[in-house]
C-alpha cells in the first residue's frame, strides 16, 4: 500500500521481482540468465576514458554514437534504433508510447513477468492468451488479436523459440496492429526478425546488452523499429529522462559492440554448457524444454521445482522457481560456466539418486 499521498492511479503497483541476490554467503548465481562472463576488457578501458571527459558535463542526450554503431552492426539507419538504460527502460518507453485505454495489449500467460506487471501496475486493458499445454506460441490466437501484441522470442522462461515465419503471420494479420518483440535471448540460438523490419512498418524488436553482451550491470538496451515509432519514443523519453544513457554506459556499449569475436566465444561456450547440461538432466529423468536461451526450463516427475530450488540453494546453487499456475512444478536454471554447470549437474544427481 502506498502513501496517503499516492497517486489514486497507482494503487494497482504490481513490482517486477528480480532474481534474489541474498549475501549471507558465495553462491552460484543460476537464477538471473545473466552471463558468467565478464565483459571484454576493452570495455573497462572505455569506462575509465569516458569518466575523464569530465563528468561534470552532461552526457550525450541523443546517444549518437552508440545508436550510429548499433544502426551498422544491424544494418539500419540510425532513425530506426533507441537506446536506454537497459531493455527494461527500452520497453517502458514502448508500452507508455503505445499501450493505453484505446490501444490494449495481449501477451502470453507464461512469459516475462514484466508485461503484466506494468500492464497491471498502470491499470492498463490487456488480454492474457494462453500458451498451449505443451508451452508453445498459440500463433493463430495472436494473430488474430485485436490487441497490440507483446511478445519474447526465445519466450522466457520456457525458452522456447519460433522461427520468423510464424512471427511474419502474426504480422501480416493486421498491419494496423503493432507486434512489441523481445529478442533479449535471440543470439542464443533463435532467430532474428530483424529482416522483417524491412517489410512490416508494425514491429518494434527489443534488445539488451544484459545477457548475451556480458552487460547486465551497465544497464544497456536498444530498440529497433520504424522511424516514426522510434521518433514516438524518443518524444517521450524527451519529457521524462533526456539523459537516460549515462556516458559510461554510451561508451561501454561501443567498446562491447566492437569485440564481436568475445561476444561469440562467450556465446559459443554458453551454448554447449547449455546443451551438456540439458543431455545430463535428461538421462536424470528430467523433461526439459528445448532451449533457445541462456537457461534451461525444467521438470522432473519426482522432484518437485519447489524442492529442487530448495535443495540447490541450500548447496550454494540459485536457481529461478516461480510459484505460478502450471509451471509450479518446473525450474528455470540459467547456464554458467561449463564448471559451475558439471557442479550443479552433480548436486542433482545426488539428489535424484536419493529418491531411490
Ligand atoms: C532480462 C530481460 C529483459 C531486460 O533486460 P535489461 O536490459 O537487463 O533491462 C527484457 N526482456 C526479457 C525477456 C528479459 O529476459
Amino acid at each position: 500500500m502506498g502513501s496517503r499521498f499516492l497517486n489514486s492511479l497507482y494503487s494497482n503497483m504490481c513490482p517486477y521481482i528480480p532474481g534474489e541476490q541474498p549475501k549471507d554467503r558465495q553462491y552460484i548465481r543460476l537464477n538471473t540468465n545473466e552471463s558468467p562472463y565478464p565483459p571484454p576488457p576493452a570495455a573497462l578501458t572505455a569506462m575509465a576514458e569516458a569518466a575523464e571527459r569530465p563528468l561534470n558535463r552532461y552526457n550525450d542526450p541523443d546517444c549518437t554514437a552508440i545508436t550510429a554503431a548499433l544502426a551498422a552492426y544491424h544494418q539500419v539507419s540510425p532513425e530506426m534504433v533507441f537506446v536506454g538504460n537497459g531493455a527494461d527502460e527500452v520497453l517502458q518507453y514502448a508500452l507508455l508510447a503505445f499501450v493505453g485505454p484505446g490501444t490494449p495489449a495481449c501477451c502470453p500467460d507464461i512469459t516475462y513477468a514484466y508485461y503484466e506487471g506494468y500492464f497491471q501496475s498502470f491499470a492498463l486493458p490487456h488480454r492474457i492468451i494462453p500458451l498451449r499445454d505443451d508451452f508453445s506460441l498459440d500463433v493463430e490466437a495472436f494473430a488474430q488479436a485485436r490487441e497490440q501484441v507483446v511478445l519474447p522470442n526465445p519466450n522466457a522462461p520456457t525458452g522456447l523459440c519460433v522461427p520468423p515465419e510464424q512471427i511474419e503471420r502474426i504480422l501480416a494479420a493486421d498491419p494496423e496492429r503493432l507486434l512489441l518483440l523481445d529478442e533479449a535471448y535471440v543470439d542464443y540460438g533463435g532467430q532474428t526478425c530483424l529482416p522483417l523490419l524491412e517489410r512490416y512498418s508494425n514491429l518494434l524488436i527489443v534488445r539488451t546488452f544484459s545477457k548475451s553482451r556480458n552487460l547486465a550491470g551497465g544497464r544497456l538496451g536498444y530498440a529497433v523499429a520504424p522511424p516514426e515509432l522510434i521518433r514516438d519514443m524518443n518524444a517521450l523519453k524527451a519529457v521524462l529522462n533526456p539523459f537516460n544513457l549515462s556516458t559510461m554506459a554510451q561508451q561501454l556499449g561501443l567498446a562491447v559492440l566492437a569485440e564481436e569475436d568475445y561476444f561469440r566465444r562467450c556465446l559459443d561456450q554458453i551454448i554447449t554448457a547449455r546443451e551438456q547440461f540439458s543431455r545430463e538432466l535428461t538421462d536424470l529423468g528430467f523433461t526439459v524444454l528445448p532451449s533457445c536461451g541462456n537457461f534451461v526450463f525444467v521438470f522432473h516427475p519426482r522432484l518437485p521445482g519447489a524442492e529442487l530450488y530448495r535443495r540447490l540453494k541450500q548447496d550454494g546453487v540459485l536457481t529461478r522457481y516461480y510459484a505460478k499456475p502450471r509451471i509450479d512444478a518446473w525450474l528455470r536454471i540459467s547456464i554458467g560456466t561449463a564448471e559451475e554447470m558439471s557442479l550443479t549437474a552433480e548436486l542433482i544427481r545426488r539428489l535424484v539418486a536419493e529418491l531411490g
